[in-house]
């Protein structure tokens, strides 16, 4: 796998079985992990319909992990009636450390984004302009440009967690 991916759902806090289709993980409110239909594997190369379609125009080697909520977000004071959970924020990036270790991963801005960074990357794609993630409801002091900077470090402290156990 080339690269993680990392979505809000835009819905509530628990999935559906039509975002499962969309994501390999997903993160309730509590921070439980739920799998999506498809593993990561299934996009290395991306056969119709047989693989989680989560970021348009760079689906191919990348694994999607979503925080399930954030439905009704229009900016950082409306958030919806399902704000991030810090739980779940903090499950979503001990599972994204994870993957990490376990797909070889360094973190970096290339190997771990927002869909927001790879639409901002990738203008001509159907990605460009989403929101997800650029607020972190547990976090708001994070800025919109920061929020991946932010999310790596995380996953970085995580990953190094990992490794003393
Ligand atoms: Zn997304």
């Amino acid at each position: 796998m080339k690269r993680i991916i990392l979505h809000w759902t835009a819905g509530g806090y628990y999935p559906t079985a039509a975002e499962g289709e969309f994501y390999h993980f997903l993160v309730d409110a509590e921070g439980k992990v739920h799998k999506g239909r498809f593993k990561p594997e299934d996009n290395i190369v991306c056969k119709p319909k047989s693989y989680a379609a989560h970021t348009g125009g760079g689906n191919a080697g990348s694994i999607g992990v979503a925080l399930c909520g954030m439905e009704g977000y229009k900016d950082r004071r409306i958030c919806g009636k399902y704000p991030i959970t810090l739980s779940q924020f903090e499950g979503a990036m001990k599972l994204a450390a994870f993957l990490a270790v376990k797909y070889g991963l360094t973190v970096d801005r290339t190997t771990i984004m927002t869909h927001y960074e790879f639409g901002f990357k990738h203008p001509s794609t159907s990605s460009y302009g989403k929101p997800d993630i650029t607020f972190i409801p547990p976090y708001p002091w994070v800025g919109k440009n920061e929020a991946g900077d932010f999310i790596r470090s995380k996953i970085r402290w995580y990953k190094t967690k990992m490794k003393e156990v």
